[in-house]
């Protein structure tokens, strides 16, 4: 699939049917492989043939939908994890260790904001939360000699700030460290982070790529460009022997295009179990066969939302960078040209209460800790997602205490809009 249009790597993408094959990609359910001879299995213990041995490590079914994403994000490698946490936890904690400092933006998602602050912290591992708007002077003043990489979200969860992925590239290989973009909520159809100078993207494949509300999932892809070799005293684990993968030397076997997949593969999924379920890869698969024209419809309903709160005496504010009175609306032209997502966050004037009030009238929007589905859904972060924050760190993450976000499907928006202009009446 290697030069058609990205609608068409959608469809086609990771997998080819050989003659008399499954025409759709088969759900490998086996835990494990079977081999005639000692010596062939012992090749891919040493990595030194390709092929399955345990579905912890690798699965067929799972690998030919990482071969699609990758596709999609134009990378070298790519592989699926149990979750969108376990994702951004295996992107980091592949170059960073106890001792190491990374930098992130401070609008991201709730659980990634945990994961950095309170549990990566335990392991040892220091985070520097900066404000995405920053200048390059603020940028470059975050980073030690210990920072091994940058991390930020396209589009953040919930805030909606669209982040300048040049300006972050930038001041992470100026300082010889990769670049990780969360590319959740605008997915390779609407933005390519490599394109701008990211090295890893990461995803919650939960949401817009599985579409449909089905399997909690992740993804990693390399763009292959990060020349670990060249700041090879930061990046051990890649330029130098792993002592526990029989003295393997990751880029010099691998390449600068596989080498760190393989190693988050070969040594962090072997030690931390966080697989993804064959079954749960063939569902993402349906849902990426359809990302193209679902994103268009999603991007849709959202501006017309948006539009239709901006005008509504009872929302004090909306947040959509598909707007043109958004903050974010000249970086959105720039790396969203053909829009960001389907989610909208407003405030509801009367804040915390009246927020409330507005959720509890709506009818077919749904209550839901989720986004990125056809079904339209809808959240108040602040004493949901978000309650382990103090109202400082809110704020600072861009979710103040009368955020409410919508996610809106795929219905017709002007069901959408009458649902939600019923229940705004009811303020
Ligand atoms: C949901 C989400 C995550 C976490 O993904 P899970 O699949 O729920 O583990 C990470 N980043 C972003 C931007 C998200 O929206």
């Amino acid at each position: 699939m290697k030069n058609t249009a990205i609608v068409t790597k959608c469809v086609q993408g990771g997998y080819q049917a050989g003659n008399g094959e499954p025409r759709q990609v088969p759900i490998i359910q086996s835990t494990t492989f079977r081999y005639t001879t000692g010596e062939a299995m012992g090749k891919l213990f040493d990595l030194e043939a390709n092929g399955y041995f345990y579905s912890r490590l690798q699965n067929p079914t799972c690998d030919t939908v990482a071969a699609k994403i990758c596709e999609l994000e134009g990378g070298t490698a790519a592989m699926l994890t149990s979750s969108g946490q376990a994702a951004n936890f295996l992107a980091v904690f592949n170059i960073a260790g106890c001792g190491d400092h990374i930098i992130s933006s401070a609008s991201i998602y709730g659980g990634t904001f945990n994961l950095f602050a309170v549990t990566m912290k335990k392991m040892g591992i220091e985070v520097t939360f900066i404000d995405p708007d920053c200048t390059e002077e603020e940028l470059n003043a975050a980073f030690r000699e210990n920072t091994k990489a940058v991390f930020g979200e396209t589009i953040a969860n919930p805030a909606l700030n669209v982040l300048d992925i040049e300006k972050f590239a930038k001041a992470a290989h100026a300082h010889g460290c990769p670049l990780i973009i969360d590319n959740t909520f605008p997915t390779p159809i609407n933005c390519r982070p490599f394109e701008w100078g990211a090295d890893i993207v990461t995803h919650s494949t939960t949401k817009y790529m599985d579409g449909h509300g089905t399997a909690v999932g992740g993804a990693i892809v390399d763009s292959g460009k990060f020349d670990w070799t060249a700041h090879a005293e930061k990046f051990p684990g890649l330029c130098t022997p792993d002592a526990s993968y029989h003295g393997v030397t990751y880029t010099e076997r691998f390449g600068l295009e596989g080498a760190y997949i393989t190693k988050a593969t070969a040594q962090l999924m072997r030690d931390l179990g966080v697989t993804p379920a064959p079954q749960s890869a063939f569902l993402l698969n349906l849902g990426l066969e359809s990302l193209h024209v679902r994103m268009a419809r999603h991007c849709e309903n959202g501006l017309a939302v948006a539009k239709f709160l901006e005008n509504h005496p009872k929302v004090e504010w909306v947040t959509c960078p598909m707007l043109e009175s958004d903050k974010y609306y000249e970086l959105a032209q720039k790396y969203l040209p053909n829009g960001a997502c389907g989610v909208v966050s407003f405030g509801v004037k009367g804040g915390r209460e009246a927020a409330a009030t507005f959720m509890a009238n709506l009818k077919m929007i749904a209550i839901e800790t989720h986004v990125a589905d056809a079904r339209s859904c809808c959240l108040h972060p602040a004493t949901t997602t978000h309650r382990q924050m103090t109202d400082e760190e809110l704020i600072a993450a861009g979710v103040g205490p009368d955020l409410v976000r919508v996610s809106c499907g795929l219905e017709d928006a002007a069901d959408l809009i009458a649902d939600i202009e019923q229940a705004l009446a009811a303020v």
